[in-house]
């Protein structure tokens, strides 16, 4: 227990020293509202963990898929080798905060130690030239006033997501697979949220691969976030117009 506040506190003292990160993104309003059509993006949050990050890595590369995975600043620290492998296989890593608290609860100064812990975490871990992309997803999708300057910030661009794949009204593969389907159906695509870490994801790694083929097999693009985000904004001009 001790080494481990000893490693929180090398972390957060570290990340009081680094600056912010330099690319100016304005952080926008949580929206869920316009979705590019027939495109979806897959986000996986709470790794990494070796009871679930490598099978799903193993089933996006073998559907040449590239994800996002919102990472727990503490579980990149404990299962370094899992980061390092979702880099490699060309994903992209963002920031999920250091240790997964109630941030909407939290302080300024607090949410600000959990967000630049988050980045140091990843930095630590990845190296010192990797470059923490700008989106950042708060835990379980609660936003604060504090939380919304704070990302503002630090520079981050504030991701939810559209359609989650756990559910507790769910317990089959075959109900998650219809549910998913439908809400995706329903909403024309989206920002997809599955999870890798914490609890068990058992039912999320045996539903993904029938999700996966749907899409494909109904010919939805599946992007990266940012193709994904960029496809949004044009939609949004598009509205405008
Ligand atoms: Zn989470």
């Amino acid at each position: 227990m001790k080494k481990w506040f000893l490693l929180l506190s090398v972390v957060l003292t570290l990340a009081l020293l680094l600056p912010a990160h330099p690319r100016a993104v304005a952080a926008v309003e949580p929206t869920v509202s316009v979705v590019p059509d027939k495109t979806v993006t897959l986000t996986f949050d709470d790794g990494p963990d070796p009871r679930f990050t490598p099978q799903i890595l193993d089933m996006l590369k073998k559907r040449h898929l590239q994800a996002t995975f919102f990472v727990v600043g503490r579980n990149a620290l404990e299962h370094p080798d899992l980061v390092r492998r979702i880099a490699r296989d060309g994903h992209t890593i963002a920031n999920h905060t250091l240790t997964h608290p109630h941030l909407e609860t939290l302080k300024p100064t607090q949410v600000n130690a959990e967000l630049q812990g988050g980045d140091a975490a990843l930095t630590a871990v990845v190296g010192p030239s990797f470059a923490v992309p700008h989106f950042f997803r708060p835990p379980r999708g609660n936003v604060s006033p504090a939380i919304l300057t704070t990302t503002e910030q630090l520079n981050k661009q504030l991701i939810l997501w559209n359609v989650c794949v756990e559910n507790h009204t769910t317990t089959t593969p075959q109900q998650v697979e219809q549910r998913v389907m439908s809400l995706i159906h329903e909403r024309h695509g989206g920002i997809l949220l599955a999870h890798d870490g914490e609890l068990d994801r058992t039912l999320t790694v045996q539903s993904l691969p029938r999700i996966l083929d749907d899409l494909q097999r109904e010919g939805f693009h599946i992007v990266p976030l940012q193709t994904y985000l960029d496809a949004q904004q044009q939609s949004m001009g598009q509205h405008a117009l």
